[in-house]
């Protein structure tokens, strides 16, 4: 009866354990390519909110010195807390700091969102206090800066026509939206839906939508009401939008 050697054994296990391991490193190479949702993402759909703003780039304040960046991260935050049991929430950032439209596109792209939110809180060009408007991305009249003077460089043209494909999406989404907010926040709140050439929509391969929630969070005594209207709308619309009900 042959004996297998020492050295026989060890060639053998090298012809099969070297293309096993080649294999599995192959697959973890490969994992980042991953087309599906993340593994770790969970069963709920991913939704990305940003609040608008923050470090260096306040937005901006009201008369009380209260700042755009911190009322939208106080939102976000809320709005976080609210949906995480139907929703797997990410924030774009959690703290005071800038973030450019890009990287906000950025977190939304790679957590494979299903729906992303900016959140804005200011007057803008639509000086209306009592006021909502819910802006999806416009491409026909396209300009860099985008709302809220933001002075960022032009992204990449293939990058900011991301959107493109999500247009229709993200109208119906606004649509829901607003319907939210009437049924929550009316009467004395004027909701309206709008295209514009928002920069940080464009890079975002989701439905999306940016929220200006014009001097609401900040109104001194409805703050915390107004928020939780607003929370309210929000959580009924996506759950309407990604689950049907
Ligand atoms: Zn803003």
């Amino acid at each position: 009866m042959a004996m297998i050697s020492r050295t026989d054994f060890t060639r053998l296990a090298i012809r099969f354990y070297g293309p096993a391991t080649l294999l599995i490193g192959l697959a973890l190479a490969c994992l980042p390519l991953w087309a599906g949702p993340l593994p770790w993402a969970g069963l709920n759909p991913v939704v990305v909110i940003d609040p608008g703003h923050g470090g260096g780039d306040s937005g901006i304040s009201d008369p009380r010195g209260e700042m755009e960046k911190a009322a939208t991260l106080k939102l976000a935050k809320a709005l976080a807390a609210a949906l995480a049991a139907d929703f797997n929430m990410i924030l774009t950032r959690n703290d005071d700091y800038k973030l450019d439209p890009d990287q906000r596109a950025g977190v939304a792209n790679r957590a494979r969102a299903a729906a992303f939110i900016s959140l804005h809180a200011g007057t803008g060009k639509y000086p209306n206090r009592d006021s909502i408007v819910i802006f999806v991305r416009k491409y026909d009249t396209y300009r860099p800066g985008g709302i809220c003077r933001e002075a960022y460089p032009d992204a990449p043209a293939v990058w900011r026509s991301n959107q493109l494909e999500y247009q229709d999406k993200s109208m119906q989404l606004a649509r829901i939206l607003a319907a939210s907010f009437e049924r929550l926040l009316s009467p004395g709140v004027k909701v309206s839906v709008r295209r514009a050439p928002v920069m940080v929509l464009g890079g975002v391969k989701a439905p999306a939508v940016l929220v200006e929630v014009g001097m609401l969070l900040n109104t001194p005594g409805k703050e915390a009401r107004i928020n939780q209207r607003l929370v309210q709308a929000l959580k009924e619309s996506l759950k309407e939008f990604l689950h049907g009900h």
